[in-house]
């Protein structure tokens, strides 16, 4: 990466394309060392001309060509996305599997968080009693309930963090039997296995839905709550439709009291010394600028190949923003197994996108475009850095667990609530988000780091951003300065020392369930 006096970023000796660092942009005339003069107004993040392009040249960032020049480019002008061609995708029939070794590295050890341990093994970084539903019918009476159980009982409940109602939309008016529905259903049944919830999560059905409460409970025997003197001291189902429920008040009642019998559960756990090989981290970017790919997503895959050196498990995610770089990613795949498997997610994605007439080119979003990111190439290269360097073990389906320690391709959306839903159900204990246009996202489930890629946005939201990955452009960090800082907060925040900002402050994203099965 090379700097021309702080002012603009190559990151690639072969680019001929650079990213404005300077806050407020470059000016018509500004002098960028070289004989380097910046051709007009270019905005922070954009793109300018290192060479003149020739019409339909490749245009060229990370090694890699993003696109070809709409129209001839003088050297110091501005590169935006009206002057840049989306190329083709990389064709999924004849991608190089499993061909790059693993790198070289030394297991990092000695590395430990203070969590809590469940009995099947996994390890939880929050103390939270999950109430899950089978059928968004119920949500409100979850709402409801939630709200008394966090005024009445949680106080009596010292050790215990949190109540948090999962509600969906989902369960009921939809084609619970076709063979996409397997999504949302697994995505529901792992949820309640997050590690996070103690194995203590609670169902709420209403009774005539389509999706059986029981069948969210399948690793647990099911016992159903009724309203009477001889109630199941060990209920973990309760339909609101049960005959012997009189009215919302009893219920209610009937919630609250499943819900003492958890938290006293709940209550006893502990947190204990366990060695990072215990994290699981989903890695995650929202709204995105030129940044992204050059400071936080950078630093991030350098705590991911951290992370696996120490033995835990990284996954990362975002199939549309995969898609355009997935020829650097089959050759790292650990066989060519594993390599096969990307690629059918790959083309089971662009299947999907195509019966609903779309295609790539939906993605970057407005923002993206304003903070300098011309197209999905651009974007997926700058994206599919947080996976670090390490060598791709796995690759799960949308809302399937992790079966792998090191690094898995969870297959999700890039929409940043799908996204963390379908992570949380793959078993993540903590999520980092970065963000250059900035996103007030969180999860109550998890604790979700916000990494921002310029200092801009990390000064001026101070209290919602936890890292500024920033100073890697003004040259004021190393990549691997930051990489280093993110995974001592990690390990701080998954042990309960540090709070994430959106938990300090209390800010949490709903769930949302991906459903690409139809809904009748
Ligand atoms: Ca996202």
């Amino acid at each position: 990466m090379s700097a021309f006096e702080g002012k603009i970023i190559k990151v690639h000796p072969g680019d001929n394309v650079a990213i404005v660092v300077e806050a407020g942009g470059l000016v018509e005339g500004q002098a960028l060392g070289d004989g380097l003069v910046a051709a007009g107004r270019i905005p922070q993040g954009h793109k300018l001309a290192l060479r003149n392009i020739d019409i339909d040249a490749p245009i060229v960032r990370y090694g890699e060509v993003i696109g070809n020049a709409v129209v001839a480019i003088g050297r110091g002008e501005h590169v935006d996305e009206t002057r840049v061609r989306l190329p083709q995708a990389p064709a999924l029939d004849d991608l190089p599997l499993a061909t790059r070794p693993a790198p070289d590295v030394e297991p990092l050890e000695g590395f430990t968080f203070e969590g809590y341990r469940n009995p099947d093994g996994s390890v939880g970084t929050k103390n939270v009693l999950g109430i899950t539903t089978s059928v968004q019918c119920v949500a409100g009476t979850v709402d409801y309930v939630v709200e008394r159980i966090k005024r009445e009982l949680l106080p009596r409940y010292p050790n215990v963090d949190d109540v948090v109602g999962l509600n969906h939309t989902y369960g009921c008016g939809v084609a619970i039997n076709a063979p996409a529905a397997i999504v949302p259903i697994r995505t529901l049944k792992n949820i309640a296995l997050n590690p996070n919830f103690g194995n203590q999560v609670m169902v709420i059905g209403l009774g005539c839905e389509k999706l059986q409460p029981s069948t969210l409970v399948d690793d647990r025997p099911v016992r159903i709550y009724e309203n009477t003197e001889a109630a199941d001291p060990d209920a973990n189902v309760l339909s609101l439709q049960d005959d012997s429920f009189h009215g919302f008040g009893e219920m209610v009642e009937g919630i609250m009291a499943m819900a003492e019998r958890h938290l006293e559960r709940l209550n006893r756990r502990r947190r204990e010394t366990c060695p990072a090989s215990d994290l699981v981290v989903g890695m995650q970017c929202g709204g995105s600028d030129a940044f992204s790919g050059v400071t936080a997503n950078p630093a991030v895959g350098f705590a991911t190949d951290l992370i696996v050196r120490a033995g835990g498990s990284v996954m990362f995610s975002e199939v549309t923003e995969v898609r355009d770089a997935i020829h650097l990613l089959t050759p790292r795949a650990i066989d060519e197994q594993v390599g096969r498997a990307l690629i059918e997610q790959m083309a089971w994605y662009d299947d999907y996108l195509s019966q609903g007439q779309a295609d790539r080119s939906a993605n970057p979003s407005p923002g993206n475009k304003k903070g300098g990111l011309s197209n999905v190439v651009e974007k997926a290269l700058g994206s599919i850095i947080k996976s670090g360097s390490s060598p791709i073990v796995d690759v799960i389906g949308p809302g399937e667990r992790l079966r792998r320690k090191g690094l898995t391709f969870a297959a999700t959306p890039a929409s940043d609530f799908i996204c963390g839903t379908l992570q949380l159900a793959a078993g993540m204990n903590l999520q980092v988000f970065t963000t250059g246009r900035g996103t007030p996202y969180g999860l109550s489930m998890v604790p979700v780091l916000k990494v921002s890629s310029n200092s801009t946005l990390g000064r001026r939201w101070h209290d919602l951003i936890d890292l500024d990955a920033g100073r890697i452009a003004t040259g004021d960090a190393s990549i691997e300065a930051v990489g280093w800082e993110l995974f001592r907060l990690i390990l701080d925040v998954a042990s309960g020392r540090r709070q994430a900002a959106a938990d300090r402050l209390g800010i949490h994203n709903d769930l949302a369930l991906f459903n690409p099965a139809p809904v009748t």
